[in-house]
């Protein structure tokens, strides 16, 4: 069996560590080109990818000649916050208010009704907080929407939450299911710093999965998917969803009998999924900006993952999980 990665980052490199061990080849496209990409999926089973940031209409050129996983209808919604936002609405799943901002005027129209604090975020190519600008004072609406360079974007109500959660998980072909626990996430400056696992919460849990589950049935998802929440009280709030393997998910392969990469590669190939079973407690910390001189030898219980990136302010450049086996 073969699998095809749109994408060559650490995610394709992680999916390729756990395709080596379940037996499975795999070719990480860096490409963008149709014609160069048919040329490298020709003797793949499945064509899948680790960056929700791909053409559309490339993904469905391709659709017509591989089965792609997630397919381009999960990616169109992905990609794009109003449209994500959107179905989070339609399909009952609670998510801050929000308005769809294509100038000044409809951001001070939006502003005048969601109030203030609120978030203006670029509606595409968002991530680790980039195309963010947190509004505090009505008077801030014309300096926020030249920030965020006058892009298509929403306003989104500014929650006052307790703390960060993101449930990982995964759906195959065939339509099986499974859920790792909830994972507890820390951010600063809109870049995941820290997540822990297990958080153990039987009402969040099981909130978590049936969004979840509702979210899967909506787009006959298929692969691992990781969903992020806001948790306030008792409730969850929907931020928004990764169709792929997930950062916060990287502690799945110390925590677990089995990974997330392990499950998204067993999905998308339609073998049967892993049922997570809980082996140790973890932390994951990102490293960020610079890769320190580190002695693994010195860290017990700890794996180390450099991603062989050039030092830039903010980039993720490997991370760090400490593991307690039970
Ligand atoms: P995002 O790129 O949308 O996931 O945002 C990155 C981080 O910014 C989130 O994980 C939160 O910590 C924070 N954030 C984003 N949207 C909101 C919001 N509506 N209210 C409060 N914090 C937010």
């Amino acid at each position: 069996m073969k699998v095809a990665i749109l994408g060559a980052g650490q995610l394709a490199q992680l999916l390729t560590h756990s395709a080596y061990q379940l037996g499975v080849e795999t070719v990480c496209i860096a490409e963008n080109d149709f014609d160069a990409i048919l040329q490298q999926v020709k003797d793949c089973d499945v064509i899948t990818l680790e960056n929700e940031n791909v053409d559309v209409a490339l993904l469905e050129q391709l659709q017509a000649h591989k089965p792609v996983y997630p397919g381009s209808n999960t990616i169109a919604v992905a990609q794009e916050r109003f449209l994500e936002k959107s179905l989070f609405k339609a399909l009952d799943i609670p998510t801050p208010p929000f308005a769809k901002i294509d100038s000044l005027a409809d951001l001070e129209a939006a502003l005048s009704t969601i109030g203030v604090p609120a978030v203006l975020k670029t509606r595409r190519f968002g991530y680790d907080g980039k195309g963010q600008t947190v509004i505090k004072k009505l008077s801030e609406a014309k300096s926020a929407w030249e920030l965020t360079g006058k892009n298509p974007a929403i306003l989104e109500g500014f929650i006052d939450f307790d703390f960060e959660v993101s449930l990982i998980a995964a759906r195959s072909v065939s339509g099986e299911l499974i859920f790792y626990p909830l994972i507890k996430n820390t951010h600063r400056d809109g870049i995941l710093r820290v997540s822990e696992s297990p958080f153990e919460d039987v009402h969040l849990q099981q909130l978590a999965e049936s969004y979840v589950q509702r979210l899967f049935e909506e787009l006959n998802y298929v692969g691992v998917l990781g969903f992020e929440f806001f948790v306030k009280g008792d409730s969850l709030i929907a931020n928004e969803i990764a169709p792929r393997v997930h950062n916060s998910g990287h502690l799945t392969i110390e925590g677990f009998n089995a990974s997330q990469f392990e499950n998204h590669l067993r999905a998308v190939l339609n073998l049967p999924l892993v049922k997570p079973i809980l082996q140790a407690q973890t932390t994951m910390h990102n490293i960020i900006g610079a890769f320190p001189k580190l002695m693994p030898a010195d860290y017990i219980n700890c794996h180390v993952y450099d991603y062989g990136k050039e030092s830039r302010p903010n980039r993720k450049v490997g991370h760090i999980t400490q593991f307690k086996p039970f």
